[in-house]
């Protein structure tokens, strides 16, 4: 693996392998990598000839600066981990590298209703960084194809609106949400918690299960209510959301009327926020 911290160095080398009509494929992370950010390595593998991943906590998609402060840096373990994994290229950038003017006047994304609701409403500002880092990263490495988890399903939505307007050259691939043994969704943050908070957790993925379960038979808010009581029974101290929306436009459902429904939560743990989601059909969706 060639590790690059700039984005000249970087670009040098990408137009060596694109004189040789290499596909080129991008998985941008944050770092701390776990066995769910490896999956979408593996599936960038199957379709591409040159897999980059990039390493990047974006300081401008925190809208708490406490999070920001605590994400956790695994920086030896995640090389070892790309390493082993058969990663083509690292491009490992600083802040000032990414935010050459700085991170105070970001450019405007019009995201429409999406950046307010969800994640949005709880986190303001958050998608607009998320925008701001995607499309410097898209700009700098021109890959054919990007690989994004489900797991951030608001944010592949985002996206994918984003890249539409500015990037509809390139493949986008969505990756199934990869979970532990006992149904927690892998994430970076699982880090910051101890052992029984993460089998407590686990109880984000049977509240998602309940609600699929029984989408059939229950009213939809009688079944979120069933499913924040699971959250709350469970050891999560507080509920951002739980919702269950159209898989295409977000927009909370209450019967359904043909739609393809997913469900989506975000709780506190030992005060460490995680999110999760489930579809709640079997049709492979987008
Ligand atoms: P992050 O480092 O958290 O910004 O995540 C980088 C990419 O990995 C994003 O596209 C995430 O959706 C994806 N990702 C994170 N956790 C998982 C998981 N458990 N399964 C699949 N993809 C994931």
């Amino acid at each position: 693996m060639i590790l690059f911290k700039t984005a000249e160095t970087l670009q040098k080398e990408l137009e060596k392998l694109r004189s040789k009509n290499l596909k080129i494929g991008f998985v941008p992370t944050m770092g701390a990598l776990h066995a769910g950010h490896l999956s979408l390595i593996d599936e960038c593998k199957k379709h591409c000839d040159v897999v980059i991943c990039s390493i990047f906590v974006n300081p401008t998609q925190f809208n708490d600066k406490n999070d920001f402060e605590k994400y956790p840096v695994t920086i030896q373990n995640d090389i070892y981990l790309l390493e082993t994994n058969k990663t083509d290229i690292l491009f490992w950038p600083s802040i000032n590298e990414v935010y050459k003017d700085g991170i105070e006047d970001l450019q405007h994304f019009d995201l429409g209703y999406l950046e307010t609701i969800l994640e949005g409403k709880y986190r303001p500002g958050h998608f607009q960084g998320v925008c701001n880092v995607m499309y410097r990263l898209l700009n700098i490495v021109q890959p054919d194809y990007l690989f994004l988890g489900r797991k951030d399903y608001q944010q592949y939505l985002v996206l994918k609106k984003m890249m539409q307007q500015y990037f509809s050259n390139i493949n986008i691939t969505a990756v199934d949400i990869k979970r532990e043994e006992n149904g927690l969704a892998m994430s970076s943050r699982n880090m910051r918690l101890s052992e029984e908070a993460k089998n407590k957790a686990a109880s984000i993925y049977q509240s998602l299960q309940l609600i699929k379960q029984n989408i059939s038979e229950e009213n939809f808010d009688i079944l979120k209510v069933k499913a924040s009581q699971t959250l709350l029974q469970n050891g999560f101290d507080k509920i951002d959301y739980v919702e269950i929306c159209d898989a295409e436009t977000l927009l909370s459902v209450n019967k359904l009327n043909g739609k393809k429904p997913i469900a989506l939560i975000a709780a506190f743990i030992e005060g460490v926020r995680l999110i999760d989601n489930i579809l709640l059909t079997k049709i492979h969706l987008l």
